[in-house]
This record gives structure tokens, sequence and C-alpha cells, in this order.
């Protein structure tokens, strides 16, 4: 995580806010970095960012295999290292907005196995997993023609199959009451900024103060 940056513009540099946890999802290739790293650069510091749990495990090495069981091991890891990461900003109540790189239900969209025993194994329930986020924005992949790249040495995915994750993406989040799509654009800076602005109206008036600063005329509501 982040340490707080000393230019904040808002009325609140002092309060404690009630958190509200936010999901950034989407597909493979759906521009989901560049847009927290557009967050960071114009929201203000109690908008915190929580890094990817796929990618803390997969970088940390965490074996990887084919095997039913290995490919359930993944996905049980990186929800665990996902609520933990959420815990922690619970408990410390600083953000205004804690937005998510991915959420915990991403992980039942590469669950190899029946939806029922991913609740089962991990105790816990749908209701429960989609009644602590205030709002899932689902980046869409695009498609071949607007732009699917291999840019995150991270991702292993073809495209094709990069679309179908995105659909059960898609599916996974369908039962939330706020969740919302950014489909692709040509120009991906259109892309980002609806995001940006979905994002934004999460955030308490005691931080929107830092949205005028955001310049060159853009719309962020
Ligand atoms: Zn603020
Ligand atoms: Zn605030």
């Amino acid at each position: 995580m982040r340490a707080v940056r000393t230019s904040c513009h808002c009325e609140c540099s002092k309060q404690t806010h009630a958190c509200r946890f936010v999901v950034l999802t989407g597909g493979p290739g759906a521009g989901k970095t560049a847009v927290l790293e557009m967050v960071r650069r114009t929201l203000c510091p109690h908008v915190v960012v929580l890094p990817e749990a796929a990618s803390i495990i997969f970088s940390g090495g965490f074996r990887r295999g084919n095997s039913l069981a290995s490919r359930k091991g993944i996905q049980r890891a990186i929800y665990h290292v996902q609520r933990e990461q959420e815990r922690i900003c619970e408990e410390e109540k600083s953000a205004a907005i804690v937005l998510c790189d991915r959420g915990a239900l991403d992980s039942l969209a590469y669950w190899p196995n029946s939806k029922q025993s991913f609740f089962a194994e991990l105790s816990t329930s749908a209701e429960n997993e989609l009644s602590r986020y205030s709002a899932i924005i689902h980046l869409r992949t695009p498609s071949l023609a607007l732009g699917y790249n291999h840019t995150n040495p991270m991702r292993i995915e073809q495209p094709a199959e990069a679309a179908e994750i995105d659909k059960k993406i898609a599916k996974v989040w369908a039962a939330h009451s706020n969740r919302h799509f950014v489909e692709s654009t040509e120009n991906f800076l259109e892309k980002a900024k609806m995001a940006i602005a979905l994002i934004a109206a999460e955030l308490p008036n005691c931080c929107k103060g830092h949205l005028t600063h955001l310049g060159g005329g853009a719309s962020y509501r």
C-alpha cells in the first residue's frame, strides 16, 4: 500500500472516513493498471489502491500447476490475500475509498469447480461477498480490433481466452446492485476517464474538493 501523499486538497485531511470498498475489475488487457495509475495521480490521498492479490501470489512465486488441487489452491490463496488486505483498511478507517484491483469474487471466475464448492471451501456466501463492496466497475476487455495486447508480462491469456474470462467476471458480479460496465473505446483515455468518474462518484463530499484540481477541463462530475 502506498503512503499517503503530502499534497492534499481535501477539507478532511485529519478526518476518519466510513470506508467504502470499490472494485475495479475486468478481463485481461482491459486497462486496469493504466486506470489505477491515473487514479493515484488524480484522486485524493484518501483513495487507497489495494494491489491485485493474484499479482502478489504469482510474482511471489506461488506454485503454479494445472491439477484441480493446484487451481483451487491458487484461487483460495488469492481470495485470502484479498480479504486480509481489505480487513486492514476496514480496521484502519482512514481511507474514504479502498479501490480494489479486482475483488474477492474474481476468484470465482477462475474457480475450476462448482460455485457451491467455492463458497463452501471459503466459508462465505455470494451475499457476503457482494454486500462488502459499494460499487463494481468492470472495464471490458477490448476486441482484437480495439487493441487487445500483451503488455503485462504476468498475463498469459490469449485473446479468445481473455474474452472468455471477461464474460466470466461479468457473470460473477452480475447480482451486484451497483455494477457498471466501461466499454472499450478507440481512444483509451476516454475509457479511463469514464472509469475515474465512476470511482469519483463514490467519494464522500469532504474529498470531492480535490476533483477541482484535476485540470485540463476534464469533467469528473
Ligand atoms: Zn480526501
Ligand atoms: Zn474526505
